[in-house]
């Protein structure tokens, strides 16, 4: 029995967590892999109802769970996803773009992954006024940079791709913060003699995921840029509604959609859940290495075929240019698996 807490969010939030119950208990009752989901408010809507945005709470919840899903929350995230990730030591955020069939994409054969720093960077929140100024301060440790380099290089080992890491920074501007970081994955590469390991620029990065994304495998950066270059590397192969992501610790994990809250289609029911789908089908590889459990790996293969094959024979949302609504496109994955 796996116990997941799941945060159903803002926006499209609730209507991707409705999608993820059904297709969660529709893998217990057909393949026997038993959850145990306890539904948490956290996000805007915790905000106007207890004045928090992450109740203490929900915290003890999620840190009695075996995984967190989160649905995403809206203008307070900050307060929510960025103090999750820091508070349980969640360093890494994995975000592959993989292309899919007949999607509205710029590319249909890119396979590539960005492994974020998830910690540091100019998303501490370490921000003051001055004066008239406003300063914000970015924090880069040679600790976490070699850590998230280490984890990049395992990526790339375990793939069955071209085998290489590409280091996204700025150090020809940003000498001290970015040079330590780029310092630390030379560093790191050493340990990796089979891997191939190139430096980039984030300029050109952003150039070259449009130019000749297919040059990419496993791509490691500090916690902005991975932000921005993610969002960019998912429109490549479709946009934002086929996207996931996992946030991984040694010992924790939370998985959660690329996108935000998405208001402008919130309670249409036109959101694309897979997204958050591929989400669990990431969880469910993470619960299977953790666990040593073989149905969890087989059930997230069948869990991302299932997706791939629907779109595939042109049953997609509006996003993907289809005509499904998220519940009829949920009914087809729950009656597929
Ligand atoms: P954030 O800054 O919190 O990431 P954002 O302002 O970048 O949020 P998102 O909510 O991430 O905006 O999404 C951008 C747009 O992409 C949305 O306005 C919506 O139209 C579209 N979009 C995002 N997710 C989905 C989805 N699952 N299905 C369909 N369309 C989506």
């Amino acid at each position: 029995m796996y116990k997941i807490s799941l945060i159903t969010g803002d926006g499209i939030g609730p209507e991707l967590s409705d999608s993820a119950i059904s297709v969660l208990n529709t893998i217990q009752e057909k393949y026997g892999i038993e959850f145990e989901i306890t539904k948490l408010i956290a996000g805007d809507k915790a905000l106007e109802q207890t004045g928090k945005a992450l109740p203490d709470d929900v915290v003890e919840t999620i840190k009695n769970s075996d995984v967190c899903l989160k649905a995403p929350v809206g203008e307070s995230a900050a307060d929510v996803i960025v103090v999750l990730r820091r508070m349980l030591d969640l360093y890494a955020n994995i975000r592959p773009s993989k292309s899919y069939p007949h999607m509205p994409a710029l590319r249909d054969d890119i396979d590539m992954v960005i492994v974020r720093e998830n910690t540091e960077d100019l998303y501490t929140g370490k921000e003051f006024s001055l004066g008239d100024s406003a300063v914000a301060l970015r924090i880069i440790s040679e600790a976490a940079s070699k850590r998230i380099a280490k984890y990049a290089f395992e990526t790339a080992k375990q793939r069955n791709s071209m085998k290489k890491v590409t280091c996204v920074h700025k150090s020809n501007v940003m000498r001290v913060t970015d040079g330590l970081f780029a310092k630390a994955c030379v560093e790191v590469s050493k340990d990796y003699p089979e891997i191939k390991f190139e430096e980039m620029y984030v300029d050109a990065c952003a150039m070259n995921l449009i130019r000749q994304p297919e040059k990419f495998d496993v791509v490691v950066t500090t916690n902005l840029f991975g932000d921005i270059l993610s969002d960019e590397s998912s429109q490549v192969v479709g946009g934002l509604g086929m996207a996931p992501a996992a946030n991984l610790g040694d010992s924790f994990a939370l998985f959660e959609p690329v996108h935000g809250a998405a208001f402008d289609i919130a309670g249409q029911n036109i959101a694309n859940p897979s997204s958050f789908l591929l989400s669990i089908k990431m969880m469910l590889d993470w619960l299977g290495a953790k666990h040593n459990d073989q149905k969890c790996f087989e059930m997230a293969k069948k869990l991302e075929s299932t997706i791939f094959d629907l779109v595939k024979s042109g049953i997609k949302t509006k996003d993907i240019g289809g005509d499904k609504t998220t519940t009829e496109f949920t009914k087809q994955i729950t009656d597929n698996l």
